[in-house]
């Protein structure tokens, strides 16, 4: 007697193999057995004629670290689909924590408990989690527990102080390490620095996430750096949400995709992964010049009540510093749309030029700079700035996996202020209602491969993204003429529809829609069990 059959579904293995109709069995949190089970019996039968049945599908890119630790619920990805989040992406990660990094940090309504990754994890794993959550360090939060906002290069002792972090973070069962080299103080390691950091991972099968140090103007450099670090590390590497940034660099996907051809031709085992949508989210911080960031938020509003420094950065911000170019390039204030901020819900849902408008035509530079000094805390904004054509081109190549690059927020509770950026609902319903269903951009069984074994071969995860005796049951069934998603930049908070139910780990999760309450993730650690 087994727990569930889902019969008569048309079973998506994960692959990309057709479609069959067949019965998927599950006992305990396993798939225990795939095919005709007419002659079997489950305490739960489930009739899936004209359903698809897929594995759970896997984000890649995602920032749910600190939610999951405080809300494990996870709505927001789960009732997609989504069974697993790869977790500590950009270079950023609450983990590990040092006084130095303490001292250092913005204000953040995160409790901090713990010291090492190791520490962290030891806690997370006794959370209640809906999804499984796979751990990644960030290079950024290593680099702030030692040098806090310091640009300069490291000593060596410094460096080793850097690697020893990282080489914890990889005892501890971490799967790998990230860069967000846009983003201070990640930003402030050259690519000699990656590489000698990076080899740590070498040694653990680990792998390279690297949100690369420009997706505009640069981004063929950036590309080139991120495949430098794989070459003389010896690392795999995941180029992160995978794009051309701003109207003058729309079409250049067909260069960057080339390059990538090349470096493996080289042999050098580079992947990636993207978002289907047109806007990128970030913090409004991020349009200021690497220099305005050095030592810290704090020091960084002090540069901004200063009105020399003010008309720097504003010449900066349009004409770029050495490879540095601003978000705002290609995009303008017309295009960024404020989504969250720690105190002030008057400017949430507006964009920049409407801010300043409002505060009687002011220059929309003076409007960005004053958000930035009068609020503590990081403001949240969705720009947009990617082409169709080239969300399509990417989407197409094989390399190609699913992220969401969000966060996996529960339905209620105090975590679930802002407007966060669509992706985080609907990243998954969008390239199947959108990109294969309406579309046609990619078949069925190469999306679904893309969201399930892609990312489980590239991460190790052996016994998930396929629908195989003996694997772990996470399971999506879906309807794939009633699936959509309402999810858009105003009005972000929508679930989806036509997502059955989903199985994490056997446990049915989500039924018609809805999450029954369960927690049956596991934080999953690398080589532990
Ligand atoms: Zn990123």
């Amino acid at each position: 007697m087994y727990n569930f059959i889902i019969r008569n579904a048309k079973i998506l293995d994960g692959a990309g193999n057709p479609w069959r109709i067949g019965d998927v069995a599950i006992s305990g949190e396993k798939i225990a057995k795939v095919g005709d089970l007419s002659q079997e019996k489950a305490i739960t039968e489930i009739d899936a004629a004209g359903l698809y049945l897929s594995p759970g599908f896997i984000d890649i890119h995602t920032h749910s670290e600190s939610l999951l630790f405080q809300d494990g619920r996870a709505h927001a990805h789960l009732l997609q689909g989504v069974t697993t989040n790869v977790l500590g992406q950009c270079g950023s990660s609450p983990y590990p924590v040092t006084q130095l990094r303490k001292e250092s940090s913005d204000k953040s309504n995160l409790e901090i408990t713990w010291e090492t990754t190791g520490d962290f994890l030891e806690q997370m794993k006794n959370k209640k989690l809906s999804v499984n959550a796979v751990p990644v360090v960030g290079q950024g939060a290593i680099r702030q527990c030692v040098m806090g906002f310091n640009p300069s290069k490291p000593t060596s002792e410094q460096m080793d102080e850097m690697k020893k972090l990282l080489k914890e973070a990889m005892d501890s069962g971490c799967y790998g390490v990230s860069t967000g080299l846009i983003y201070t103080p990640s930003s402030y390691a050259d690519a000699d620095e990656i590489i000698e950091l990076t080899k740590v991972i070498s040694e653990y099968d680990g792998l390279y996430f690297s949100h690369i140090r420009g997706e505009n103007d640069f981004v063929l450099e950036a590309i080139s750096e991120a495949l430098r670090v794989g070459r003389e590390a010896n690392v795999p590497v995941q180029i992160s949400h995978l794009k051309a940034m701003g109207k003058h660099m729309w079409g250049k996907s067909v260069d960057i995709l080339n390059l990538i051809d090349s470096a493996r031709e080289e042999n050098i085992d580079v992947t990636f992964d993207q978002y289907p949508y047109k806007a990128s989210a970030t913090g409004l911080g991020a349009i200021l010049p690497p220099w305005a960031h050095e030592g810290g938020a704090y020091k960084m509003r002090e540069r901004l009540a200063d009105p020399v420094l003010r008309d720097k950065m504003r010449q900066d911000i349009i004409d770029g510093v050495g490879n540095w170019i601003s978000i705002y390039k290609g995009v303008e204030f017309d295009n960024i749309l404020i989504t969250d901020t720690m105190d002030d819900d008057t400017i949430v849902g507006k964009t920049i030029s409407q801010i300043a408008k409002e505060r009687g035509n002011e220059d929309p530079f003076k409007t960005c700079f004053d958000i930035l000094e009068n609020h503590e805390g990081r403001i949240s904004i969705v720009y947009f700035t990617i082409s169709d054509e080239d969300i399509e081109r990417i989407m197409k190549h094989p390399l190609m996996m699913v992220g969401s690059d969000s966060s996996a927020r529960p339905i209620d509770g105090p975590l679930t202020t802002g407007l966060p950026h669509p992706r985080t609902f609907g990243s998954f319903i969008t390239v199947l209602a959108t990109y294969v269903r309406d579309k046609g951009i990619l078949t069925l069984e190469e999306a679904i491969r893309k969201m399930t074994s892609a990312p489980a071969y590239r991460l190790g995860l052996w016994d998930r993204g396929l629908i195989l005796p003996g694997n772990k049951g996470d399971l999506v069934l879906f309807d794939l003429a009633e699936l959509g998603t309402k999810s858009d930049y105003t009005d972000p908070v929508q679930y989806p529809t036509g997502i059955k139910k989903v199985f994490v780990n056997g446990i049915l999760s989500v039924d018609n829609g809805e999450h029954t309450g369960a927690a049956a993730g596991y934080l999953l650690r690398k080589n532990k069990c």
